[in-house]
């Protein structure tokens, strides 16, 4: 099997989209919530909150300082999972922002060349986690030495595009030799993402219902792992059965 090229891939992807989901540069702020949102649920659904607590909330900083049941019910109404544990973080992370730099911004990271953010980000990561510090590096700073995110690196390595078992940074120098610029290789990361989102997800990807099934490697590995699981409980709840069968001889 032919592992999909990158040109192929990303027309794909693009189609699927459509213009439902545009790239859109975010500032190092919305990029660390967009990032909290979209963190074990959907960019869509992240996107979707974000869009709508705009229209609620006059600015973020309206947000942090409204009642939690609020943004968690603005959550829920985006689907968005673990809604009451998300909102609590959200607004914990504004105000420690807040706290720390007495204003709702991160835009001083902008004037940083990549070289220059080790202290920034170290501070960064106490108030908002790894994942947010590498999200607002690779998507907002454009940082050039940041390799894909976790759920683009999933897809990527199960379509095999670079092979299976390439590093992230190995990953991320391969997607820097087929796009031109950082903004090009985020656009199309985000394209992956949505699709892991969506389809390809981390523990039991829709494999069946995926239009890449036929050309992707990783597929025929879930399911031969699939078939072996299924087989395993069927063998553990024949021996299950045949104790109980044992017991009830022996009583
Ligand atoms: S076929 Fe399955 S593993 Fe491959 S990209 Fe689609 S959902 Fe992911």
């Amino acid at each position: 099997m032919n592992p999909m090229d990158i040109p192929t891939l990303h027309k794909a992807l693009a189609k699927q989209a459509g213009d439902q989901f545009p790239r859109q540069k975010r500032s190092p702020i919305e990029q660390a919530i967009f990032t909290v949102l979209a963190e074990g649920d959907s960019s869509r659904r992240a996107l979707a909150f974000m869009h709508q607590a705009m229209k609620v909330f006059v600015d973020w900083n309206e947000l942090r300082v409204s009642l939690t049941q609020e943004v968690q019910a603005l959550m829920e109404a985006q689907g968005i999972g673990d809604a009451r544990a998300r909102a609590v973080r959200l607004k914990k992370l504004l105000t420690a922002i807040i706290d720390e730099y007495n204003v709702l911004s991160l835009d001083h990271l902008l004037a940083l060349k990549p070289g220059e953010t080790k202290r920034a980000f170290t501070k960064l990561e106490k108030l908002a986690g790894p994942l947010v510090v590498e999200s607002v590096a690779q998507y907002a700073l454009e940082h050039p030495a940041f390799a894909p995110l976790d759920n683009v690196a999933r897809v990527l390595r199960r379509l095999e595009v670079a092979g299976e078992r390439v590093t992230d940074h190995q990953l991320g120098v391969f997607l820097s030799k087929h796009f031109d610029s950082r903004e090009a290789i985020n656009a199309f990361c985000e394209l992956v993402a949505d699709h892991g989102d969506r389809v390809c997800h981390a523990a039991e990807p829709e494999c069946a219902s995926c239009e890449f099934q036929s050309r992707c490697p990783g597929a025929k590995k879930i399911r031969e792992e699939r078939e072996r699981r299924k087989e395993k409980e069927k063998e553990a709840a024949a021996r299950k059965a045949a104790a109980k069968v044992g017991a009830k001889k022996k009583g």
